[in-house]
């Protein structure tokens, strides 16, 4: 039997832990993110037998990897089998080019995949345990809705989620707060980056360590696992295995947690010939690839792909990590990376919004390709791969697109350039005859505290 598999922080002042440790911790102590210290290995025949296999059994083979140490086969299956109730299309587009929606679970993005096994794995974990916890999480709208959703009635989870008042849509807010039960929602008279400090502050505060708290959002190696299955499904359902053919994704990225999952994939054997990191105008990793200097994006640029409006992602630290470099979490550079290997596995390209529009636009009057925002940052990043390695745009090279939410979750966008609103999905019908709940709080630390306090 192999020895346990451990997870490292990329900062490497904290001891390496468990799975479970590693994901009720979040973030490391010493400010780290978690990482697997080898990534296990899938074999030829492994991947050829995905392909008659349903998303839950992939999911549960990949999972079962890196998890068996910790819970019981038969325990994982019904989890995942639970967590992945719902359909992962890949639509051809044209010759081997093809989207894959990641937009049918019940909040219509793909953090959808990543939070549901998540939350169900710490309810497993804490429930073994007779442990509790509360999981306090800032959002700018996909994130806490996926959140709230996957965590919604579970036992010993009590889930906080601070939101910028302003700065989500009518659509995001009502996704989160028509929940009740174990979910709060509180609207901050703030910006993100406020919500963000604040949950920071609270996490490092003594006054409050009486609570288990946890964070849910893409620091937490909880989200890199579920989020690698989906690389391998498009690959086993595509590819044709045994002649080992390769394949490209393109990745619309913003924290690059998305990315982080693909390449996870890429080092259990899923040959990708190149991933294409899309970005928006927050260029900070495209500049990196083309200069070797690493510089943030402070504050960050508002984009229509507003999930990707990230002026220093902060699964650069793992990235880096996994080429033999050392990032810390300011996005100062202890250790340089392997840069060169890091070009060849990657293209790394920015879009302005302008190019994000005429891409939603040509997309449906080409292909009758519907886009959202961030989709369309990554289907415009595929052929600006295409045009730059002119190799990678034949007729046969397989390659894929992730689609990240669903176009009705951008009706304003989708309806300016093409002159009607996307179809609700079933996920977001029916929102606006629900109740709302949720408190509203001044930007002040002191008030917030006050209220965890008192309420928990
Ligand atoms: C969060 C999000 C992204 C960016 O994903 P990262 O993992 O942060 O790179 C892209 N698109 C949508 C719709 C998102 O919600």
């Amino acid at each position: 039997m192999e020895e346990k598999l451990l997870y490292y922080s990329t900062n490497l002042k904290t001891k390496k832990l468990g799975f479970r440790d590693a994901l009720l911790t979040g973030l490391a102590p010493d400010r780290g993110l978690f990482m697997p210290e080898r990534i296990p290995k899938l074999s030829a025949g492994e991947l050829s037998d995905m392909a008659t296999m349903q998303y839950y059994e992939i999911a549960h083979v990949v999972g079962n990897k890196f998890l068996a140490d910790e819970i019981p086969s038969s325990d994982l299956l019904k989890l995942v089998k639970d967590a992945y109730n719902f359909s992962i299309p890949l639509e051809r587009v044209y010759d081997r080019k093809y989207i894959m929606r990641l937009d049918q679970g019940p909040t219509a993005s793909f953090k959808d995949f990543a939070a549901r096994m998540m939350g169900r794995l710490m309810q497993y974990f804490l429930s073994v345990q007779n442990k509790k916890l509360v999981i306090l999480t800032a959002t700018s709208g996909d994130t806490g809705s996926a959140i709230a959703n996957a965590f919604y009635g579970l036992d010993n989870i009590k889930v906080i989620i601070l939101y910028p008042e302003k700065e989500v849509t009518e659509r995001q807010r009502k996704q989160m707060t028509t929940l009740d039960k174990n979910i709060s929602i509180i609207a901050i008279n703030g910006k993100f980056d406020d919500c963000q400090a604040m949950v920071k502050r609270a996490f490092a505060d003594p006054e409050l360590s009486y609570q288990e708290l946890s964070s849910a959002n893409s620091i937490n190696i909880g989200r890199l696992i579920p989020q690698s299955m989906y690389y391998i499904w498009a690959y086993t359902q595509l590819a044709d295995i045994n002649k080992n053919e390769n394949i490209i994704f393109s990745v619309p990225s913003g924290n690059f947690g998305d990315l982080m999952g693909g390449l996870i994939a890429k080092n259990m054997g899923v040959p990708v010939k190149r991933f294409v990191i899309s970005t928006n105008r927050n260029d900070e990793v495209p500049v990196y690839w083309q200069t070797g200097k690493y510089k943030t994006i402070v504050p960050s640029v508002n984009c229509i792909s507003s999930a990707m409006n990230v002026g220093h992602p902060s699964n650069m630290s793992r990235i880096v990590a996994l080429y033999g470099g050392i990032m810390d979490e300011i996005g100062k550079i202890h250790k340089e990376p392997d840069l060169e290997k890091m070009r060849q596995h990657m293209y790394a390209v920015s879009l302005s919004d302008e190019t994000t529009r005429e891409t939603i636009k040509s997309a449906w009057a080409n292909y009758k390709l519907l886009l959202e925002p961030h989709g369309a940052v990554g289907w415009s990043g595929l052929h600006k791969n295409f045009t730059i390695h002119p190799q990678d745009g034949t007729a046969d090279q397989l390659s894929v697109c992730l689609e990240t939410a669903h176009p009705a979750k951008f009706p304003e966008e989708i309806n300016a350039v093409l002159g009607f609103d996307p179809d609700l999905p079933e996920s977001l019908k029916g929102l606006d005859d629900k109740t709302e709940n949720f408190e509203k709080l001044d930007n002040n630390y002191d008030i917030f505290k006050t209220f965890l306090k008192d309420k928990f």
